[in-house]
C-alpha cells in the first residue's frame, strides 16, 4: 500500500474471502470514522445545498495568491485557529489543497530548486509517517529525493525536513532533528488539535500543514490547508496545485467552511449556559476513554507495551491534559520479533514498524475507528494477553 490512508483497494484484507473477513479487525488505516457520532448529533447544522449554477468557475473571487481559495473557507480557517489557539495566522498566506497530501507534494516542489545540481534531500526522524518516503520518490523527481531518518542525516548542503508534531505513528511532540542552517522545514501539524495533545502555544513556523481529515474527521472531503510565511513559496505551491489539479474542489471548500464554522461555534456555545458539548470536548472524552481502556488491557499482562506521555497545560481546555494520540504505537515485548505478523495471526490488521523506518517489534494501530470496532479490538487484545 502506497500510503497510509490512501489506496484502500490494496488493503491487506481486500483479497480475503468474505467468510474469512468476518472476524477481522482492520486498524491499519487512520480512517476517522469515530467522529461520525458527533456529526450525526449535529443533524442539519452542517448540511449544505449547492445550486447547479454555483461554483462553476475555476476561479475564486478575491486577490489571494492562492487564486482558487474560497473566501468563506479562508475565513473559517483563521477563525478556528484563533478559537483553538494552535496556530498563528497573521502574516500567513493560506494555500488550500486536496488533503494535506497534495500540500506535502506542493511544499516539496516549492522548496526545491530547478537549478540545483542534484535533487534536494528530504528527511524526517524515524519513526516517520509511512507515506513520506513513497510520496517523495514515487515519481522519481529530479527536484527532491527521500534521504531517510533525519537523525542519521549528515550530508552537507540544503535539505528539507518534515517535522510531524504530534508525530504519526508514535504520538510524541517533535522539533526539527537536524540542527543545521540550510534546512527548509515543513511542519506537518495534522494532529495538533486539543483532542490529541495539550495545546501549548500557537504554532509559528514558516510552512505549516493542517487537514480536515484529522481535525474534524472529514477525510472524505479531501481538504487540507497550508499556512505559509513566504510569498514566493505560497506562489510556487499554488502553481504546483494549478499544474496538478487546476485548483481544489470549491464544493469541498464550501462544505469545509461550514464544518469548521460549526466546530468554532460549538466551542462558543459550550461556554454559554445550557450550551451543548463542543466538538473538541466530545472528541477529547472519547479519546480519553479509549486510551484508558487500552492502557488497562496492556498493563494487565506483559505481552505489550505503550509509549508513556507526560501531561501538560492545554491553553484550549484551560487545564492539564494528557496526550492521547490518534494512533497506538504498540510494542510486542519478549520473544515476538514481528508484531504485525503476530497480531495478524489473531486477525488484527496493523501496520508494521518497518514501514515507519523502525523495528518490526512495533506496530501502528488506529484509535479513530468506530466504537464497535474499538471495543472488539480491546476484547481481542485482552483475550491474547490471557491466552499467551
Ligand atoms: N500528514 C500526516 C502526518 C498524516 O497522518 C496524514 C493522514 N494520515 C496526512 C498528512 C494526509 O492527510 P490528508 O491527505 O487526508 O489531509
Amino acid at each position: 500500500m502506497a500510503d497510509a490512508e490512501s489506496c484502500f483497494t490494496t488493503s491487506p484484507t481486500a483479497s480475503l474471502h468474505n467468510s474469512t473477513r468476518e472476524n477481522i479487525i482492520d486498524l491499519d488505516h487512520g480512517d476517522p470514522t469515530m467522529y461520525e457520532r458527533f456529526w450525526r448529533q449535529m443533524g442539519d447544522k452542517t448540511t449544505i445545498t449547492i445550486p447547479g449554477w454555483q461554483s462553476m468557475s475555476y476561479l475564486s473571487e478575491g486577490s489571494n495568491i492562492c487564486w482558487f481559495l474560497e473566501a468563506e473557507f479562508a475565513t473559517e480557517v483563521v477563525r478556528l485557529h484563533n478559537v483553538v489557539g494552535n496556530a498563528v495566522t497573521e502574516g500567513r498566506h493560506i494555500v488550500v489543497g486536496t488533503g494535506s497530501s497534495q500540500l506535502i507534494l506542493a511544499a516539496l516542489y516549492a522548496l526545491s530548486s530547478p537549478d540545483a545540481a542534484e535533487p534536494i534531500s528530504v528527511v524526517s526522524a524515524a519513526p516517520y509517517y509511512s507515506s513520506y518516503p513513497s510520496m517523495t520518490d514515487y515519481q522519481k523527481s529530479g527536484l527532491y529525493q527521500w534521504a531517510g531518518d533525519a537523525e542519521n542525516f549528515d550530508k552537507e548542503g540544503p535539505y528539507i525536513e518534515l517535522v510531524t508534531s504530534p508525530n504519526n505513528p508514535d504520538g510524541y511532540r517533535r522539533k526539527s532533528m537536524v540542527n543545521r542552517r540550510q534546512g527548509l522545514l515543513i511542519h506537518d501539524l495534522a494532529y495538533y488539535w486539543p483532542q490529541y495533545t495539550p495545546i501549548s502555544s500557537p504554532s509559528d513556523h514558516d510552512l505549516t500543514l493542517f487537514t480536515a481529515s484529522k481535525s474534524t474527521g472529514h477525510a472524505g472531503m479531501r481538504i487540507g490547508w497550508a499556512l505559509v510565511k513566504d510569498k514566493e513559496v505560497a506562489k510556487k505551491m499554488t502553481k504546483f496545485i494549478e499544474l496538478n489539479t487546476i485548483g481544489v474542489s470549491k464544493d469541498s471548500q464550501l462544505r469545509a467552511a461550514k464544518v469548521l464554522k460549526a466546530v468554532s461555534e460549538s466551542c462558543k456555545e459550550e461556554k454559554q449556559e445550557n450550551g451543548g458539548e463542543s466538538f473538541f470536548k466530545f472528541s477529547y472524552k472519547v479519546m480519553a476513554q479509549r486510551w484508558k481502556q487500552l492502557r488497562e488491557v496492556v498493563d494487565g499482562g506483559d505481552m505489550f507495551s505503550l509509549p508513556q506521555f507526560s501531561p501538560a497545560f492545554c491553553s484550549f481546555f484551560g487545564k492539564e491534559t494528557e496526550p492521547q494520540p490518534a494512533f497506538v504505537w504498540l510494542k510486542c515485548e519478549g520473544d515476538v520479533e514481528d508484531c504485525e505478523t503476530f497480531l495478524r495471526g489473531y486477525k488484527i490488521i496493523t501496520r508494521s514498524g518497518t514501514q515507519f523506518g523502525a523495528s518490526p517489534k512495533y506496530v501502528r494501530i488506529s484509535m479513530l475507528d468506530t466504537d464497535e470496532t474499538f471495543i472488539q479490538f480491546i476484547e481481542r487484545l485482552s483475550a491474547i494477553q490471557e491466552r499467551e
